[in-house]
């Protein structure tokens, strides 16, 4: 399974309607400062089902909707689509005839969210378990945020070892483990 498109409007500075292609492979993204790189992660992290707004640099989850410029006016309506390709099958089950699969997640101010997977209507939680399992989720450790590398150097060994290991994917043992003992 690989992410091989993404659809954007009026998400952040991302008013106009924007596609990214994503190739095979490893992809840069390269601008000025203040250009929306990091906003374009968020977007993934976002379309995935992430629902801490600081998470995603705000306040509250309507703060992804384009705010306006000087020039421009708001929206009142963000949506970003995620494309998988799933040719080879190895995708979530439940899509094994799928050769795409389009997860598609939109805000309007005031109202929040809805998601779709391939056109219909799912909850969150379908989105979120839809990734579960490809250690891809919003909240997975192979995101790794601006600011969290220095993060990681600056931690006291115990939180590094913690951070370490959730990228393991080794922190559910522990907490079977404490589990086993109680017993
Ligand atoms: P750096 O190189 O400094 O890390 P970057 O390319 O990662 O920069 P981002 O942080 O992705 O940049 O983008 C920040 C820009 O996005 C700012 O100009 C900010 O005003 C704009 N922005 C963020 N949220 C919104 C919003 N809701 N509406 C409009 N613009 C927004
Ligand atoms: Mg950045």
């Amino acid at each position: 399974m690989q992410f091989t498109r993404l659809r954007l409007s009026g998400f952040k500075s991302f008013v106009d309607p924007t596609e990214l292609l994503i190739e095979p492979g490893l992809t840069g993204v390269v601008g000025p400062n203040g250009c929306g790189k990091s906003n374009l992660l968020e977007a993934i992290r976002w379309v995935m089902g992430e629902n801490r707004a600081k998470s995603l640099r705000g306040s509250g989850m309507d703060d992804v909707i384009f705010a306006g410029t000087d020039r421009r006016s708001p929206r009142n309506l963000a949506e970003v689509t995620l494309v998988l390709e799933n040719r080879d099958r190895n995708g979530p089950a439940g899509f094994n005839d799928e050769d795409l699969i389009e997860v598609t997640r939109r805000i309007e101010r005031d109202s929040g969210s809805a998601y779709r997977i391939n056109g219909k209507d799912v909850r969150q939680k379908d989105v979120q378990l839809l990734f579960a399992d490809a250690a891809t989720g919003a909240h997975s450790p192979a995101l790794v945020s601006q600011g969290r590398i220095g993060n990681l150097i600056n931690a006291k060994p115990q939180d590094r070892r913690a951070i370490l290991e959730e990228a393991a994917g080794i922190s559910g043992l522990h907490t079977r483990r404490k589990e086993a003992e109680l017993r």
